[in-house]
């Protein structure tokens, strides 16, 4: 079995490792020492895509063929090789997005949960049998697969989410191209070749590195009947009106301004808590990271007395150093984002309570402070626009009815996070919020592989991903009636 040059990192097509028609190649660097080149891979053009494309057209009827149980077989080799090598991919995903190294274990970990899942769902992708008009017949549903898929996928989980794009698509017989980010490169690499080494059929997977370009050959591709998406806001905009013609199937998880609510019963120790985990876990690079404190006044200077030490107390470091209470972000682009969020809500009337710096290490690297402005007002562009970083903004709200229109004032709905202990007053939360992911009394990061990973609003179109709604995007329904 070949396995990928994991300094010269190729495409994967058709059952083998190839480099890029163009010849091109990108660097990938590791984020916390940028003197760590990790290595080069295939910057891709749209021949690569056309190449990948035609394989997985070639296969999918046969893997179509083969049934459902019989390809979990093969994710259920896949599990086992996921699980024999927890550490390399762990490191990997360290290595080249920066996040702890106890962050990209619980990641890798979530894979196997994920194959988990899709590996029993193979017994359970059901239709309905149902009542029809006329005697002596049956009338039913059942599931086809979508066809051959696109996978476009963000660096902030390297692992998880092409994981939960790739093990759904090739359970429910679709042929696929994965298309990662080119800021990880690598962590795709490995997964793909779990997947060739478990005897996933030639052609039925293949992997294009690179950026924008392959991105878009991959959309424009009419045999493609589905792209599913994760990253930013206006790339999805982009994919889904570059389908539109054709009205190709879109899955698009998009981006989020996340709101966690502090009421005046909350306790204050538990909601300091799920701030530290879901502002400045994985460095505030995650979908759904808490991005916005809505408290109440009665209880703000508290709630600050308590948040700004534990903050000021993480330690900045590496992924690899266990010390480490926070990573690096994973780019310069990322770093100046942050420097300019901050920069700009000053400017606006917002203050420091803590962070707002880059931090300069014993490597370089792309190190920001974790960062709490407070006196932000909700309007402004840092209470209204993605970070995605360790920057938390506090706004003060009078009561419930001002937390909940302030949380929903924004053009996403990722996840809604409400602190309180008033049952009535959770329940309603549950009904006000415009958002998808919503928690109660704790972090609002983090769900569940069988509870759908759903948006609202601008934060998704589609399908949502995990759970059983995921055969809504990678198969389609028919009905039929048959007469006896
Ligand atoms: P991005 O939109 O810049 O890139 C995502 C992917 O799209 C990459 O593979 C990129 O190469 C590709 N791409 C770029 N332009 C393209 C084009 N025109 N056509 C096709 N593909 C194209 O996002 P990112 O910086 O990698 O990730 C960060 C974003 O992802 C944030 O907005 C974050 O909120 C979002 N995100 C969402 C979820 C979710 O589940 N909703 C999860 C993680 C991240």
């Amino acid at each position: 079995m070949t396995r990928p040059h994991l300094d010269h990192l190729l495409n994967y097509i058709d059952g083998s490792w190839q480099p890029s028609a163009g010849g091109h190649v990108g660097i990938n660097l590791n984020p916390a020492n940028t003197d760590d080149i990790i290595g080069e891979f295939s910057e891709s053009v749209a021949a690569d895509v056309t190449a990948a494309i035609d394989a997985a057209v070639a296969a999918q009827p046969g893997w179509d063929a083969v049934g459902p149980v019989a390809r979990a077989e093969v994710l259920s080799r896949v599990r086992r090789l996921v699980e024999e090598r927890i550490d390399e991919f762990a490191c990997a995903i360290t290595r080249e997005q920066g996040k702890r190294l106890s962050e990209a274990t619980g990641e890798v970990t979530r894979s196997l949960a994920i194959l988990d899942f899709t590996i029993g769902e193979a017994r359970r992708m059901n239709g309905i049998t149902t009542p029809a008009e006329e005697p002596r017949t049956v009338a039913m549903t059942f599931r086809r697969p979508l066809g051959v898929v696109g996978l476009i996928t963000p660096w902030n989980f390297p692992m998880a989410i092409p994981m939960w794009k790739v093990a759904p698509a090739l359970l429910a017989g679709c042929g696929a191209v994965l298309k990662p980010s080119p800021l990880t490169p690598l962590t795709s690499a490995l997964l793909v070749q779990a997947f060739a080494d478990a005897g996933v059929p030639t052609g039925i997977l293949n992997l294009i590195q690179g950026g924008r370009e392959a991105g878009e050959a991959l959309v424009a591709d009419p045999r493609v009947a589905g792209i599913s998406f994760t990253g930013s806001l206006p790339v999805g905009q982009a994919i889904n009106r570059a389908g539109a013609g054709r009205l190709m199937r879109t899955q698009l998880e998009l981006g989020g301004k996340n709101a966690l609510i502090v009421l005046e019963d909350a306790n204050l120790d538990a909601a300091v808590d799920a701030i530290i985990y879901g502002a400045f876990g994985q460095s505030g690079q995650r979908c759904s990271a808490t991005s916005r404190i809505i408290v109440d006044r009665k209880v703000h200077d508290a709630l600050l007395s308590r948040l700004v030490p534990r903050v000021q107390a993480m330690r900045i470091g590496r992924g690899d150093q266990d010390w480490a209470d926070i990573g690096p972000v994973v780019n310069d682009e990322r770093e100046q984002a942050c420097l300019d969020a901050v920069g700009k809500a000053v400017a606006e009337g917002a203050q420091i309570a803590c962070g707002g710096k880059a931090v300069t290490l014993d490597t370089p690297g792309y190190f920001v402070e974790p960062t709490v402005l407070t006196n932000v007002a909700w309007d402004s562009e840092l209470a209204q626009e993605e970070v995605f970083g360790p920057v938390v903004s506090v706004i003060a709200c009078d009561g419930y009815d001002e937390a909940m229109r302030i949380s929903n004032s924004v053009r996403y709905g990722m996840s809604g996070t409400i602190f309180t202990q008033n049952p009535s007053l959770m329940f309603q939360a549950l009904q006000d919020f415009e958002a998808g992911m919503l928690h109660v009394n704790r972090p609002g990061v983090g769900s569940y592989v069988h509870l759908p990973h759903v948006g609202a609003k601008s934060s998704q179109l589609g399908a949502p991903e995990c759970s059983p709604d995921v055969w809504n995007f990678y198969t389609d329904l028919r009905s039929a009636c048959i007469k006896y």
